[in-house]
């Protein structure tokens, strides 16, 4: 299966797609983590990342996309694949659709996964991940490139939601909730057929 899984920071994104991964057997392709990785190995795609990043900027298309590109190459993704973070803007989605036709694929489902946006600045204001055995605040969680970042979201990122939706590719998954309650909900909707929103309950 071929799924992007779409939503502002803090929706728990990264968390459903690592779980949503495991149950449909395939790669989660996480581009901010693949950013992340090559910031701390400081290669020539992470230093040209990191200003955007810490910005709470997208990083350009052309680096992002080529980055994917070659990432949805590997063998592991040939098969399927779900996309965390990616894509972001409308013009990334529109060149993802056309590496996918020249491969002969296309996307199955477009999850977008809904929470308020003051339950996402108190997420985000409370994240911490783990680095080297120690709890650490990300750089692009403190609170004024959180609003950025949402700002972002709204303008660049949330179009793609209509834009799915006129393929038929979307469904909604309120995120507010246990991570199992959500998980089951997204489940729900990778096995409705036909574009149909998942019945309730
Ligand atoms: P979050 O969803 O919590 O904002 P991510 O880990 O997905 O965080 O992304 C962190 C940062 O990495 C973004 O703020 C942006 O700078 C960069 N990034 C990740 N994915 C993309 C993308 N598809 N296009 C451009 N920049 C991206």
């Amino acid at each position: 299966m071929r799924v992007v899984l779409l939503g502002p920071p803090g929706a728990g994104k990264g968390t459903q797609a690592q779980i949503i991964a495991g149950k449909l057997g395939v790669p989660a392709v996480s581009t901010g983590d693949i950013f992340r990785a090559n910031v701390s190995g400081q290669t020539e795609l992470g230093q040209k990342a990191k200003t955007y990043m810490d910005a709470g900027d997208l990083v350009p298309d052309e680096i992002t996309v080529a980055m994917v590109r070659d990432r949805l190459a590997e063998s592991d993704a040939t098969g399927g694949f779900l996309l965390d973070g990616f894509p972001r803007t409308i013009a990334q989605a529109e060149q993802l659709r056309e590496s996918l036709a020249d491969l002969g694929h296309g996307l199955d489902r477009v999850l977008e996964l809904v929470v308020d946006e003051d339950e996402l600045v108190r997420r985000l204001s409370g994240r911490r991940m783990l680095v080297d055995g120690q709890m650490v605040q990300r750089d692009d969680d403190k609170p004024e490139t959180v609003r950025h970042r949402l700002q972002v979201y709204r303008e660049q990122t949330a179009p793609l939601s209509g834009f799915y939706e006129a393929e038929g590719l979307l469904s909604r998954i309120d995120a507010i909730g246990e991570v199992e309650e959500v998980t089951a909900r997204a489940v729900d909707a990778l096995g409705s057929v036909d574009g149909d929103e998942p019945s309730a309950g």
